[in-house]
């Protein structure tokens, strides 16, 4: 039988998730909530029901799932009314503003005995599917490195998010998708620095992008950029591994893919530059290099739902566990710290 979902905040992102929640084949939609009355009145224009207040939603027995899509600096309130409430949780990103707000809530969840998830939904995006693919394959030998970039040019959004009291800023937006993807990508790697600058282009209060380095013990390094005056978008993902690399240039494009078959060349063409030549920046041949595009990944952001159902039945493993969303807050609290000082900082 599907579980009841119930959405507080029917803005952008609980009209998606009403969206996705009427085609689910494991969760059904019991309503919505919103404190303003058009998104209220739009919610209802499109046959939804619609709950008079988050107290008579929470109060709904037949509900067993809430999902919080509200303004980021009301997830850690929302969440624990819920959890007390007796519901399950999918709180969206970022789930909560820092580490001791997040041990808060996941202990009244382990009181309560319901489950509380973030909502990593980018997870599930082909272009990141892709490259996991090709760390997982090894074909292409030990990550060098990978940087992770997303750039649009329009400035940050008027709304809250360019607003420090509600959580708003760059880093808390997309920051916390692209950091939870890098953390996926290099999940037995232990974090040693890290160092972030931030820009503030078009908003002073918040960062309104980013440019964040991850150094590993290993030597590996991770680079994630946010950027939102970027007239020209860089590659959304390059991979550097010891026997080829990849990039993807948009979220929806074949990764390019180049394997070295042979490290060694008989012969290097110099190749001519405006002031000379050079050998060393001159580029192989398919003698030596195989160049292909890697399929894009098969892809469905409904198995979210799927999982969190599994784990409050406890036939699985939810799929975005507390540890992991511990981590990538403490990695944006020391991205904080890093652009506060202007230097690197410890992990640990
Ligand atoms: P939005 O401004 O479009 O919608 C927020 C809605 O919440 C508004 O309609 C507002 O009236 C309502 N609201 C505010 N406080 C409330 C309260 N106390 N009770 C009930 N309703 C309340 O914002 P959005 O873009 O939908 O973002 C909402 C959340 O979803 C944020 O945390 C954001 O980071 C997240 N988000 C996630 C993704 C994703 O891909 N996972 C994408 C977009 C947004």
């Amino acid at each position: 039988m599907k579980k009841n979902v119930a959405i507080i905040g029917y803005g952008g992102q609980g009209a998606w998730h009403a969206n996705q929640i009427i085609k689910s084949d494991v969760v059904a939609l019991s309503g919505v909530y919103d404190i303003k009355p058009e998104r209220i009145e739009l919610a209802r224009s499109r046959g939804i029901f619609t709950y008079p207040s988050a107290e008579e939603l929470l109060s709904d027995k037949n509900v067993d799932i809430v999902v919080i899509t509200t303004p980021n600096d009301s997830h850690k309130e929302l969440s624990i009314k819920a959890l007390n409430a007796g519901k399950n949780v999918i709180c969206e990103k970022p789930v909560m503003l820092n580490t001791s707000d997040l041990a808060e809530v996941i202990k009244v969840s382990n009181q309560t005995g319901k489950l509380f998830t973030a909502h990593q939904n980018r997870r599930y995006d082909v272009d990141f599917l892709a490259i996991k693919q090709l760390i997982q394959e090894g074909k292409l030998g030990d990550v060098v490195s990978v940087e992770s970039r997303v750039h649009g040019s329009r400035g940050i959004p008027s709304d809250w998010r360019g607003k420090k009291e509600y959580g708003g800023g760059m880093l808390y937006d997309w920051g916390v998708h692209l950091i939870d993807q890098i953390t996926q990508l290099l999940p037995n790697e232990e974090l040693k620095k890290v160092f972030c600058t931030a820009q503030h282009t078009t908003n002073f209060e918040v960062d309104d992008g980013f440019k964040l380095t991850l150094i590993y013990k290993s030597g590996i390094t991770a680079f994630v950029e946010v950027g939102t005056l970027n007239y020209i978008a860089m590659p959304r993902f390059y991979l550097q591994c010891k026997r080829g690399s990849a990039k993807i240039n948009d979220w929806k494009q074949n990764a390019e893919v180049a394997y070295c078959k042979y490290w060694n060349e008989k012969e290097v063409l110099p190749v001519q530059t405006a002031a000379g030549i050079t050998k060393t920046m001159a580029p192989r041949d398919e003698i030596t290099l195989d160049t292909y595009n890697l399929d894009i990944p098969v892809s469905d952001v409904h198995d979210f739902y799927r999982n969190f159902v599994l784990a409050i039945d406890g036939k699985e493993k939810q799929y975005v566990t507390h540890e992991q969303s511990m981590f990538v807050l403490k990695i944006i609290e020391k991205a904080f710290e890093s652009i506060e000082k202007c230097q690197a900082v410890d992990f640990d």
